[in-house]
């Protein structure tokens, strides 16, 4: 954190992130809130603008491996069944689907 009141990102207290600052340095300009600053090594505390990199916020925080199938377990008969990343059943949930096939 830097003291830099006065600056437009700075909130109430005066401080902003440093490792934002140090790209707008870098890059000459203000970023939008739409950029974020990644930390290539991903050491938080690693602030050199060689370890620093400007990323789109939206794909920052897309986290492909979330978009992997998961596996939950059928609380019926035990079988793991593989759903979706998105499917909007939770764990423990019944899958309806598999019920109606496998259940009925
Ligand atoms: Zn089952």
């Amino acid at each position: 954190m830097l003291y830099k009141p006065g600056h437009s990102t700075a909130g109430k207290t005066g401080y902003i992130m440093e490792h934002r600052y140090l790209m707008e340095q870098h890059l000459g300009r203000l970023l939008t809130a739409q950029e974020v600053v990644h930390h290539k090594n991903g050491k938080k505390d690693d602030n050199t603008i060689k370890n620093l990199v400007l990323c789109d916020k939206a794909q920052h925080d897309s986290r492909p491996k979330e978009r992997k199938p998961r596996v939950i377990k059928c609380p019926h008969c035990g079988e793991n069944l593989m759903v979706p990343w998105n499917a909007r059943y939770a764990e423990g949930r019944r899958p309806s689907k598999h019920i109606r096939q496998r259940h009925v």
